[in-house]
């Protein structure tokens, strides 16, 4: 019979895993409860050998290491045949991941391999019995939507900070084990040919805990000056709705939504955005949003822990004034 946690993990880029896979060893060791057996974590890459203790010190309790240069870079055709084999020869009850570029691609590949469904998105797990429970937003952020399986495994994909992650124990104890990845390169459909970074300065949008957000309500590019301000004295970092990316105002890695990023930091601050139901979905786990817009009815105000109702030209330079003088700067 199925049982146990299995986490396919990801490296964080500094020797260690990435805080999403933190955070799905700590959900696990609560879910695990319900299902029996253990928590596993999966590391497919290319070093990822080194990972191992950092996974057990955050809640894993046997890590299975496939590391092979094929697996350098995440590749479906890589990737899926290599956790299907992990699943069936561990045959989890519940398989987690993080909403990434890989779990958004693999989780499904991989469900439909092992013939089961997963619920992509979630932000939040819980067992009743043996079964999960996955809750995930649905009509653009506005309602959640809780799901349960019929078969095993049960999967999920999980968005970024949703779960707790357990505190660090380097005294935890594991199992390692090493895992031949058997793929051969003439597997792989697809070839990287040329990597492009994109140049972030300051906090990172994803791991921002205040963002200063601006839309087509600022009237050009050149009204971002006063948010970048804003997000400099609170420490955080600057984002834009798809109206402003699409017109060629702000970047467009700094999109939020539906079809942009995800972000919860503490505070959002949302200037001259209507709050149209796609960029909510990108906003729905924030609990602080503080918005500036012109119309009292615009959409945003209904999440809104305090709403200014007036033209944002004439209200920021004092609010951000306020902010300062708060701060201490
Ligand atoms: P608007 O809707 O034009 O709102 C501008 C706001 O500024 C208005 O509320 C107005 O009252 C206010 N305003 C104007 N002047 C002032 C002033 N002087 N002072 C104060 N307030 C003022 N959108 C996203 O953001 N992210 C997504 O990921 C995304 N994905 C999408 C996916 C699909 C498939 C589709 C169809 C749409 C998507 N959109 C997304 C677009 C979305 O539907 C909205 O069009 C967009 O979010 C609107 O952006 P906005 O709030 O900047 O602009």
């Amino acid at each position: 019979m199925a049982e146990g946690i299995l986490v396919f993990g990801e490296a964080s880029g500094e020797g260690a895993i990435d805080g999403t896979t933190a955070e799905l060893l700590g959900a696990g060791r609560k879910l695990v409860e319900g299902v029996g057996g253990d928590v596993a974590c999966a590391l497919l890459g290319a070093g990822t050998e080194g990972l191992a203790e950092d996974a057990i010190a955050c809640g894993a309790d046997r890590v299975l290491i496939v590391d092979d240069p094929l697996l350098a870079d995440y590749q479906g055709d890589a990737f899926v045949p290599v956790a299907e084999r992990i699943c069936r020869e561990l045959d989890p009850a519940i398989v987690l991941m993080g909403l990434s570029m890989m779990g958004r691609d693999m989780a499904p590949r991989l469900a439909a391999r092992l013939g089961t469904a997963v619920a992509m998105d979630c932000d939040d797990l819980a067992m009743d019995g043996d079964k999960l429970l996955a809750t995930r937003p649905c009509y653009g952020g506005n309602a959640h939507a809780q799901y349960s399986f019929n078969g095993t495994p049960q999967m999920a994909t999980v968005r970024a900070k949703a779960m707790e992650a357990s505190e660090r124990d380097s005294t935890r104890q594991g199992q390692i084990t090493k895992m031949a990845a058997e793929v051969s390169g003439d597997s792989i459909r697809t070839k990287i040919l040329d990597r492009r970074k994109e140049e972030e300065e300051g906090v990172r949008l994803e791991d921002a805990e205040a963002v200063v957000a601006g839309g087509r309500g600022l009237g050009g590019p050149e009204g971002f000056q006063p948010l970048e301000e804003l997000a400099g004295i609170l420490g955080g970092a600057v984002g834009a709705t798809r109206a402003v990316c699409d017109l060629g105002w702000y970047p467009v890695n700094t999109q939020i939504g539906l079809t942009g990023k995800v972000v919860t930091p503490d505070l959002y601050i949302a200037i001259a955005i209507s709050g149209a139901s796609q960029h909510m979905s990108g906003i729905s786990q924030v609990k602080n949003i503080v918005s500036i817009n012109s119309d009292a009815e615009a959409n945003i105000f209904n999440s809104s822990r305090f709403g200014i109702v007036g033209d944002w030209k004439e209200i920021l330079p004092p609010f951000t004034a306020k902010v300062k003088e708060l701060k201490g700067q």
